[in-house]
């Protein structure tokens, strides 16, 4: 394993600037997520890291080595495609083996590797057949097992898990954590999937038009967004936004929109002016709230989906008409569609955001504990 350096990396394509100054150190051992909407510039940063396309300006660096101007052959980096990119015409175990063939490896060797990567990856009864013998799955564990064999310095995937299904996705998001924890493999791994970042990695790098926007473990850029892009980019169902100003009067800072206004702590530092407030689905209470300082919210039920161990509730907040919020309930409560509720948000949960979209911090005191029951552990 190695660790892995992008430094001040550009990439133009002709006008395009694809990727912009990008700095980045993912330690040894160490799972790292590029995650952004589409065309924000992961691939291209993965691609470039792993030789497939030149760079523009910067370095990068495995371990001690500047592999910048090194061919991709040369990098000693393993990478797993969306489409898997398996030779049509090998069975697994010859595309499994192939890097080790280039190699001039022991026939024995290879095949002693590739059984032992077959049986890690649970298809060593599949080595003989080829690709279109194999489902989606299985093709996912060939093209992992390929990346084993070859004890690279590090794993690039590229959105790997895009053509599963919703179930197996899950599956392998496990498996392919549990692995890289287990061989200790630093890993890149870029996906438009927050869900994925968020339950894989150490910690996601955040992406939007060629810039990285925020780096961190994925709790902290969950509860300490830097701004309005990120905050409403993790979360599923993401976070509800309420367009309103900040207002300064003689009893303090409050934030307003229509009838909705809520008391902001002094220490709030930001000048009057167009504001965002910022709710989590899973801190929205359906119930009045328990303390000055917190935000009240009289609205409409207009949709309720119930999801078993929880459920969403679509609301129409009353005076803010076109406005649809989603709180994410524990359980099954009792609401149905029309009917008017009190709804709240405790004043530690708010998050504002200034007219540039950056995070005002506002909040009082930790992060707080989620509406829905924590899990308890089992002994
Ligand atoms: P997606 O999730 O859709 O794959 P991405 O975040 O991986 O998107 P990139 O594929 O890295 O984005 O593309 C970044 C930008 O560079 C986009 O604007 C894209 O159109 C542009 N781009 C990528 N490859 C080329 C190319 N070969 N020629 C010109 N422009 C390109």
């Amino acid at each position: 394993m190695a660790r892995l350096v992008f430094e001040d990396v550009t990439k133009r394509f002709d006008d395009v600037v694809a990727v912009d100054r990008f700095n980045l150190t993912i330690n040894e051992g160490e799972f790292v997520a590029l995650v952004g909407p589409s065309g924000c510039g992961k691939t291209t940063s993965l691609r470039m890291l792993a030789g497939l396309e030149p760079i523009s300006d910067g370095a990068v660096h495995v371990g001690a080595t500047n592999v910048t101007r090194l061919a991709a052959r040369d990098r000693n980096l393993a990478m797993v495609f969306q489409s898997y990119a398996l030779y049509p015409h090998l069975t697994a175990a010859e595309n499994i083996g192939f890097a080790l063939t280039l190699k001039k490896m022991s026939k024995s060797e290879i095949s002693a590797r590739v059984q032992q990567a077959a049986e890690r990856m649970g298809i060593a009864h599949l080595l003989h057949r080829r690709p279109k013998e194999l489902s989606g799955g299985q093709r996912q564990r060939v093209a992992v097992a390929r990346c084993i064999v070859r004890e690279p310095a590090a794993f690039l995937f590229d959105e790997p898990l895009s053509n599963l299904d919703a179930k197996l996705r899950g599956t392998a998001r496990i498996e392919i954590t549990r692995l890289q924890k287990a061989l200790g493999i630093t890993t890149l791994y870029v996906t438009h999937d927050q869900v994925e970042a968020m339950t894989m990695a150490d910690r996601i790098v955040i992406m939007e038009g060629g810039r990285i926007r925020q780096i961190g473990a994925p709790m902290e850029l969950y509860n300490n967004p830097c701004d309005l892009f990120v905050a409403t980019f993790l979360g599923s169902p993401a976070m509800n936004v309420l367009s309103g100003a900040l207002v300064r009067g003689a009893t303090g800072a409050f934030f307003s929109a229509g009838p909705v206004s809520v008391a902001l702590p002094d220490s709030v530092e930001c000048a009057a002016g167009p504001a965002t407030l910022g709710l989590r689905p899973e801190q929205i209470r359906a119930r009045q709230a328990d303390a000055a300082g917190d935000l009240n919210l009289p609205a409409l039920v207009v949709h309720v989906e119930k999801l078993g161990a929880e459920t969403l509730v679509q609301l129409e907040v009353e005076g803010l008409p076109g406005l649809e919020l989603t709180a994410r309930l524990a359980g099954t409560p009792a609401l149905a569609r029309g009917d008017h509720c009190s709804f709240s948000v405790p004043g530690s949960a708010l998050y504002l955001f200034d007219s540039a979209g950056r995070t005002i911090p506002i909040r009082r005191a930790a992060p707080a504990a989620s509406a829905l029951p924590a899990l308890s552990a089992v002994s």
